[in-house]
């Protein structure tokens, strides 16, 4: 085996008052470049790059050795520190090289399948099978050593909060969180099944009974949904839970953690009390239960206007017959910059979200109107729709006519995409708010069944626990998320102890008593033995990561994710198994002839 060169220094750390040091540095070759009697090799580490200069004053061995030198053969120097004659402004550690006098070649690469460089543009699939390679590019370094100081970070902060990290089982029985479980067969228990966590809930809830008041833990969930671009089939969560606890001392503790990690990590100062909307407010105003607040555009209810309510464009007499609304956003500075082509384009990508199509009206320079229903409605119509947004001239005004939630979700998404357009969205900027008083209940599109909005182990408000008896879709809930820049990054809830209100929620959600001492039983049954007041919520710690460091996707801030298919293409798994794994399970596959 080749010699170890004890490290004294990391690649990243070098500067010009280093200079006349000794050093000793292992690393990776990034790239090696030879120029005759002179031979440059940039060394790379998790930290950084320095160079390293091979030129007459090496011995000769050494520098014959820098020749064979190639990209990401793994060596160590031993060398001194000197200042640069032609300094590199673009490299931390610019204004020095290294003058090697002893190399070490630990071990050859082969020509790697992937630059290590950041944002090339290779396919995301060839990076995570090369997992390894595509890991020792700086930013994946940075965003995995980022990501470590959030834990850190927060480990720390509700430590001294008085919070106990407590560890709850990764077998567990099914729960019922909205997804759909990953299930590990039982061998002794053949023909039964565990499910892996969608996350600690009812074990945390147990936890309050069981007087561990103060819980954290940061903890892999799995959840089996189709996956979007920032969903993984296992991730991770800052998970909490506190009794004697109303939302005002949650949301407090959680300010004060959001404010700590913005200031260290982010050298970014944060007001607390951090703004709170409720949902309502968020819907009327922004389309969304999680808000960008970064720009304006907000949405307007024209429902109400006699020029709308007594319009004869059927699209919005339809709406507004099947108890839906009319609502608009008014773009300022949005007419020059949308063609009536990108307009048609705007449309076509918001009909996703089931709206037909949408009504535009631009306020040109003299303040005339021009506008896609200017059929319907005559000038002095069209000023007072633009009225109630106070357009200008140069602005453009969007609307949507349909069911509520069509139009919430379509202007929603319209606002984001148009700003993005726009190049309002300022990635220096961190808008950090709560959404609160979240409806307890929402109806499935498709199925038409009653579900709750966040778990059915969340609280009503209590003002509204009489709604539940006469009007439960009106009821509140005691929970609450937090959003930054339009994206959720947590959401918690103030539990149910009680074990008669747990019971109601549960038949307004059509779960028969049967059905729920089967699926939780337990966990009612925990709360006929004195079950404290609690409440506590999570965060998606994959999503903080990516937001606060500006990634693309959740896939960048984690180690080894799987690819969109919920594989990980570097092991190949998911896989096939021997055979005799799952006689031994007891489980026969239709396909089994085939294995
Ligand atoms: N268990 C919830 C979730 O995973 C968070 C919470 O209510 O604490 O979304």
């Amino acid at each position: 085996m080749s010699e170890l060169f004890k490290r004294t220094n990391m690649c990243g750390t070098l500067r010009a008052a280093d200079a006349g040091k000794d050093v000793v540095l292992n690393g990776w070759v990034d790239r090696q470049r030879s120029l005759g009697g002179l031979i440059f090799v940039n060394l790379r580490d998790r930290t950084g790059i320095t160079q390293i200069a091979f030129d007459e004053n090496t011995p000769e061995d050494v520098f014959q050795l820098a020749e064979t030198l190639r990209g990401e053969y793994c060596v160590g120097v031993k060398g001194t520190v000197r200042e640069r004659s032609s300094k590199n402004p673009d490299l931390p550690t610019g204004d020095i090289e290294v003058a090697a006098k002893e190399l070490v070649l630990y071990s050859k690469s082969e020509t790697p399948p992937i630059y290590v460089k950041d944002d090339d543009q290779v396919d995301e699939n060839l990076r995570l099978k090369y997992r390894y390679l595509d890991l020792r590019k700086l930013k994946m370094q940075q965003n995995l050593m980022f990501r470590h100081k959030v834990t850190k970070l927060a480990r720390d902060y509700f430590d001294e909060q008085g919070f106990n990290e407590i560890e709850t089982p990764m077998l567990v029985r099914s729960t019922p969180e909205g997804a759909r479980d990953y299930l590990v067969p039982s061998r002794v228990n053949q023909g039964m099944f565990y499910a892996l966590p969608q996350s600690p809930q009812l074990f945390k809830q147990l936890l309050m009974v069981g007087g561990c008041d103060r819980y954290f833990q940061i903890v892999k969930c799995f959840r089996d949904e189709d996956l979007r671009a920032d969903r993984q089939p296992e991730f991770t969560q800052i998970d909490l839970e506190m009794s004697f606890v109303d939302m005002d001392d949650i949301l407090a503790i959680q300010e004060g953690f959001l404010k700590r990690l913005f200031h260290e990590l982010k050298g970014v100062e944060i007001e607390t009390p951090l703004r709170r909307i409720t949902w309502q407010e968020a819907m009327d105003r922004y389309g969304s239960d999680k808000p960008d607040t970064r720009f304006g555009f907000e949405l307007h209810d024209l429902s109400d206007l006699d020029v709308i309510k007594g319009s004869e464009f059927a699209v919005f007499q339809n709406a507004l017959a099947a108890g839906g609304s009319v609502r608009g956003i008014c773009v300022t500075g949005g007419s020059p910059v949308y063609s009536r082509k990108k307009i048609d384009k705007l449309t076509e990508e918001t009909k996703k979200f089931g709206v037909k199509g949408l009504v535009w009206i631009r306020v040109e320079e003299g303040g005339e109107y021009k506008s896609s229903v200017g059929k319907f409605f005559d000038a002095e119509a069209l000023s007072k729709i633009a009225a109630e947004f106070e357009a200008k001239p140069g602005d453009l005004i969007l609307i949507a006519a349909d069911k509520n939630k069509v139009v919430w979700d379509s202007l929603g998404f319209l606002r984001r995409h148009i700003a993005d357009q726009m190049g309002l969205l300022d990635p220096n900027q961190f808008n950090l708010l709560w959404v609160t008083e979240f409806p307890m209940f929402e109806q499935d599109e498709e199925t038409g069944d009653i579900k709750a909005m966040h778990h059915p182990f969340t609280h009503p408000m209590n003002e509204d626990i009489p709604l539940l008896d006469t009007d439960p879709m009106k009821a509140r809930a005691d929970a609450y998320d937090i959003v930054l820049n339009g994206v959720e990054m947590g959401g918690g809830s103030i539990r149910i102890h009680e074990d008669d209100l747990q019971q109601k929620i549960f038949d307004i959600l059509g779960i028969t008593k049967e059905e729920s001492r089967i699926k939780f039983g337990f966990l009612l049954d925990a709360f006929k033995y004195g079950a404290p007041p609690h409440g506590g919520l999570a965060y998606g710690l994959d999503r903080m990561v990516m937001l606060l460091t500006g990634s693309k996707s959740i896939r960048d801030v984690m180690a080894f994710p799987k690819n969109q298919n919920a594989q990980c293409v570097l092991s190949d798994a998911p896989n096939i198994v021997d055979p005799a794994q799952l006689d031994e399970l007891g489980i026969k596959l239709e396909s089994g002839e085939d294995l």
